[in-house]
């Protein structure tokens, strides 16, 4: 455990980041996270790293590297289940060589491959950013990161994270909190590439992170830089995706194997509400999918902000879809109600009426007592 720089900060500012693993329901809902973060397992990165894909994967046509993926994704997914079960643990992962060429090195080729006709998300926007070319997330092929810091105001059990904030974001939400780095000053920050980013990793976690959290903007469009980091991160650390998961399944296979808590943000309970406010077609049916993947696959704390006039068509739909499809004894749900009018709704309010304001306290009790009512455990998660 690395906790001991920071402790004295956020034990005063979240004492219930502690209290909140004295609730026997939260540590089995997020068993595997706990045992990470508490290095009592390796992280599923480190178990990627270890199974050997056998080939050089720079040396083998896409088909064939995708095969060889699905392959290996199966073997690291029933290594990560003995894991689960106490069968496999650190003694056996230090007894397995390392592989010339490893399950990460698979993905890593397979990232940059896609880089050439970016396909991360569903936006599908096909260009080759290896050549500069801007997609709609207004990405090039380099990450920037606007900042890094431990973040005191996640959910109890991941406070202190150590965020990582990527510019560019693939969605565009008129009333987004973060829209300097997401929407305007896309590639300002600082240019990381996957050594430096390693060591950004290293640095949150030895100085006290439970976590890395992945964020923006986004996440998705830095894939490829995040999955080569994996290979030069020399510290066990649980991996967090905190994202809008409007991945491809393409992306969303690549990142399966190395996620170990899932912090997505289900957002609208249909598409005309995500093609108005976000600019983003098929909303429901891409984010149920990978819901319903990442799921099966990792802890998942998921984020609902509930919009003002809006309860009807996305709080309640989103909650009840999460009941009926996701294990309800395992996930966890935040219902926030921070919703606050900034970026393009603060400016034009007149253009979007209905959020432009803050949601009352009835909206957001209504909202509570729905998921109570659904059997959704929502609680003492923020
Ligand atoms: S990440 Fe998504 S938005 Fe960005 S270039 Fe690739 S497909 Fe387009």
């Amino acid at each position: 455990m690395y906790w001991y720089d920071t402790r004295g900060v956020w034990m005063r500012y979240r004492p219930d980041a502690i209290y909140v693993w004295q609730d026997p329901d939260v540590r089995r809902r997020l068993s595997w996270y706990y045992a990470v973060m508490t290095d009592e397992k390796p992280a599923k990165f480190m178990i990627v790293r270890r199974i050997d894909a056998g080939e050089d994967p720079s040396k083998l046509d896409t088909d064939t590297l995708w095969e060889l993926h699905d392959k290996l994704s199966r073997e690291a997914r029933r290594l990560w289940r003995l894991a689960q079960s106490d069968k496999f643990g650190w003694r056996e992962l230090k007894e397995m060589p390392e592989p010339r060429h490893s399950f990460l090195d698979v993905k890593v080729e397979l990232a940059y491959r896609m880089l050439r006709s970016c396909i991360f998300c569903e936006r599908r926007c096909r260009i080759d950013r290896t050549k500069g070319k801007i997609g709609v997330c207004r990405l090039d092929d380099k990450v920037y990161v606007h900042s890094w810091f431990h973040h005191l105001g996640e959910e109890a059990p991941l406070v202190p994270s150590g965020t990582i904030f990527y510019g560019g974001c693939n969605f565009r939400c008129v009333y987004c909190q973060n829209w300097d780095i997401s929407q305007e000053n896309v590639r300002g920050g600082v240019v990381v590439d996957a050594a430096k980013l390693a060591k950004i990793q290293k640095e949150l976690r030895i100085t006290g992170a439970r976590n890395i959290n992945h964020v923006g903007g986004e996440p998705t469009p830095n894939i490829h830089v995040i999955l080569e980091s994996l290979k030069y991160l020399d510290v066990n650390v649980p991996q967090l995706w905190n994202s809008n998961m409007y991945l491809t399944v393409e992306a969303m296979k690549l990142i399966l194997d190395v996620i170990d808590i899932w912090l997505p943000d289900f957002k609208y309970g249909n598409d005309r509400c995500a093609l108005r406010l976000s600019a983003a077609p098929r909303y429901f049916e891409v984010v149920t999918r990978n819901l319903r993947m990442a799921a099966e696959y990792g802890d998942m704390i998921i984020r609902h902000l509930v919009l003002p006039n809006h309860l009807e068509c996305c709080t309640k739909p989103v909650l009840k879809w999460i009941a009926d499809n996701l294990p309800r004894d395992k996930i966890l749900v935040n219902i926030m109600d921070q919703y606050r009018p900034e970026y393009l709704v603060a400016r034009y309010p007149h253009r979007w009426p209905d959020i432009a304001r803050r949601p009352t306290r009835e909206e957001i009790e209504e909202a509570y007592e729905y998921a109570r009512k659904l059997g959704l455990r929502f609680e003492p998660v923020s």
